[in-house]
């Protein structure tokens, strides 16, 4: 099976690498050269163009920033609708509002074309081991029939309903994985201002009730002070506004969340934005003067 992949970034480059690991013949596309060539060293062919991709695999999976690059690589000029013949599936795998999804599904069914939104989690590390955990909406039969190509990429994939279910679940994921960083930093800050060593404090909770994968991924981070990312503020706002957007639409009130984007704001206004979310550190250093 010949498998397009359109967007070799950070979650990307290694998504597509563990394919061409896994035997799968791959067309790539990006805008950035030399992730492109990364790719075409390990026998990967390039694309000319999205609809060219279309036109030459059976799949097509798409894993750019958001919902505007989506569309516009979908169903934009010379995109992904163009070049598809009817019965192709294109695995969205992105993190985008569940409504430019459920638009994006109805605008390709027409052509009998297939969507699947299936975000992921677990950033880099976990997309270079092939462990992230896959969160899926749209047709139970195309994810059926779709399931092991998913799963060379994944540890879980599951399907959790109609088209925009996927990005659901990737929002709640979201609300959970930005209140727990805040979290931890907050309880690191108490930790230093009240003379304890923080990182006694991380190795004496990080067993009990306390302990998270957050926990254990960003504290190490904090305490080291390396803000590289993994996943960057910028992302991560653009998540918490789909977020709010759609807790806005169903008339459920977020309180924590929409404080936790005012700290992302706060932090991105210093020049954070490209910087990995463990970052929202910095906003509570401030406040207790370290
Ligand atoms: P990234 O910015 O590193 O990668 C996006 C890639 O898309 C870039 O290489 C960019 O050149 C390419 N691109 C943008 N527009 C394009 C276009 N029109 N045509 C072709 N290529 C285009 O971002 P990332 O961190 O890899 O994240 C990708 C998605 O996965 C986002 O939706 C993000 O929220 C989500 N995600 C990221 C992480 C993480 O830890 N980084 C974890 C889970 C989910």
């Amino acid at each position: 099976m010949k498998i397009g992949f359109i967007g070799l970034g950070i979650m990307g480059k290694p998504m597509a690498k563990n394919l061409v690991k896994a035997g799968y013949q791959l067309v790539v596309l990006d805008l950035n050269k030399p992730a492109v060539e990364e790719l075409k060293a390990l026998g990967a062919e390039v694309g000319t163009s999205n609809a060219d991709i279309a036109s030459k695999c059976e799949v097509i999976i798409t894993m750019l920033p958001n919902s505007p690059q989506v569309k516009q690589v979908v169903l934009g000029e010379n995109g992904v609708i163009e070049g598809a013949k009817p019965g192709t599936v294109v695995i969205d795998m992105s993190s985008i509002a569940p409504l430019a999804s459920r638009e994006i599904y109805a605008a390709l069914e027409e052509k009998e074309i297939h969507l699947l939104d299936a975000p992921v989690s677990g950033g880099e590390p976990k997309a270079i081991e092939g462990t992230l955990a896959v969160m899926v909406g749209g047709k139970k039969e195309v994810f059926d029939k779709y399931y092991d190509v998913m799963k060379v990429m994944a540890a879980s994939v599951v399907y959790v309903g109609e088209s925009g279910a996927g990005n659901v679940a990737k929002l709640c994921n979201q609300v959970v994985v930005a209140l727990n960083i805040s979290a931890v930093s907050e309880a690191l800050i108490l930790a230093k201002k009240a003379g304890v060593d923080p990182d006694l404090v991380y190795q004496a909770i990080r067993g009990g009730l306390a302990g998270s994968t957050v926990m254990e991924a960003k504290a190490p981070m904090i305490m080291d002070r390396n803000f590289q990312p993994g996943f960057r503020i910028d992302l991560h706002i653009k998540d918490l506004n789909n977020v709010l957007e759609t807790s806005h639409g169903v008339g459920v009130p977020l309180p924590l969340t929409a404080q936790v984007m005012e700290i992302m704001q706060a932090i991105k206004v210093d020049g954070c934005g490209v910087e990995d979310h463990a970052s929202i550190v910095k906003y509570y250093e401030k406040l207790a003067n370290i």
